[in-house]
């Protein structure tokens, strides 16, 4: 079996896969708090995404990550995970992992443990709950922190996510660091990106660039870049003072494409080959119209003509994304929510 490989000569060997556009959240750099959600026939069932996906793995995928909308929301979606896990039992999947808002994870922390979930993305901008129900509309803190001491408790490695927003955040840096360091967890900041067509305008207002996030850091700890890559967009320092690795996801500010192994697939079938592009390969209509005629891991007939969307699809990832806020104008914006494509 060829494996996959883009026009750039960049093996994709990371498939993020949306399960759901829905939330329990309505955070305002992603969503309008009157979200209009897709229609429940459009969105692949789990049988559907389990097929998809594990033509992915046999196509040469070796991590997965699941998110959303909130991954955990989705309706028996563990058993989507104790699905997933058989790959890893394979050993064909290395990593099975997933990002969440941490509100359902007091519930599903253990049972994701169990099905050889080792470390999730927790995805937590502020440790003030009154902040934090300003940013996510309708989430409440002390739900996520329970969460989170639970992923802890079931052996869970977490890492928390926490979009830098200017105006807003900026203020917790350090505590943000400290409570990180104090709790184990490792630590991302992530720079706001034009997502979603009415939330541009804010886009700029908020944009905190990461060189300006890292350079007040400096001014009280040492850092020390790391040479290690995830093949992503994240840039990790060790913050020498703690032994602390932070990472930075510079979107926008720096341009990462030229290693992306990685691909998006939709809750509906759609595949991204690039966040920060347009174009996208329709799978649902091949998954659809091609039989599951073989045992669930071994590929039938009715696979080939989904294993070769796959192909073609991936024959078109670009180059790289058009994001820039340089101009003080918003270009290369994307229109779909990321909710939608999974961030
Ligand atoms: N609901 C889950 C969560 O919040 O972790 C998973 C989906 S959410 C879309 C994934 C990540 O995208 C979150 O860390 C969120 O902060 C980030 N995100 C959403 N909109 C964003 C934007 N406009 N710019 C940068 N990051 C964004
Ligand atoms: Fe929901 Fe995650 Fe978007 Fe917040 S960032 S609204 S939690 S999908």
């Amino acid at each position: 079996m060829q494996p996959l490989v883009d026009p750039f000569a960049r093996a994709i060997s990371y498939l993020r896969v949306s399960v759901t556009d829905r939330c329990d959240f309505r955070c305002t750099y992603c969503m309008s708090e009157h979200m209009t959600f897709l229609p429940k026939a459009d969105l692949l069932s789990l049988e559907e995404l389990d097929r998809l996906c594990t033509a992915f793995v046999r196509l040469g995928v070796q991590k997965l990550r699941i998110t959303g909308g909130e991954p955990l929301v989705r309706k028996g979606i563990l058993t989507f995970f104790e699905a997933m896990s058989r790959h890893l039992a394979t050993g064909a999947l290395k990593e099975l992992t997933l990002t969440t808002n941490g509100s359902q994870l007091a519930k599903f922390a253990q049972p994701l443990a169990d099905l050889g979930v080792r470390r999730i993305n927790v995805s937590l901008d502020t440790l003030d709950p009154a902040k934090f129900a300003e940013i996510t509309r309708w989430g409440r803190l002390p739900q996520v922190l329970d969460g989170i001491e639970a992923a802890k408790a079931a052996g869970l490695h977490v890492k928390i996510n926490a979009v830098a927003l200017k105006g807003f955040n900026e203020d917790e840096l350090f505590s943000l660091a400290d409570w990180c360091a104090a709790n184990g967890h490792d630590l991302t900041f992530i720079e706001v990106m034009p997502m979603g067509e009415d939330m541009t305008a804010g886009r700029l207002d908020q944009y905190w660039p990461l060189k300006d996030l890292r350079a007040r850091l400096a001014e009280r700890l040492t850092l020390t870049d790391l040479a290690e890559r995830t093949g992503g967009p994240a840039r990790y320092v060790r913050i020498e003072e703690t032994g602390q690795k932070i990472g930075f996801i510079t979107p926008l500010t720096h341009n990462f494409c030229e290693s992306c192994n990685r691909v998006r697939l939709t809750c509906t079938g759609q595949l991204y080959m690039c966040l920060g592009q347009e174009d996208m390969a329709d799978l649902r209509a091949p998954l659809r119209a091609s039989p599951d005629d073989a045992s669930p891991d071994d590929a039938g007939p009715g696979d080939a003509s989904l294993e070769q969307a796959i192909r073609a699809a991936i024959a078109r990832k670009p180059n790289g994304h058009d994001f820039d806020y340089s101009r003080q104008k918003v270009a290369g914006q994307i229109t779909r929510h990321m909710s939608h494509t999974g961030g």
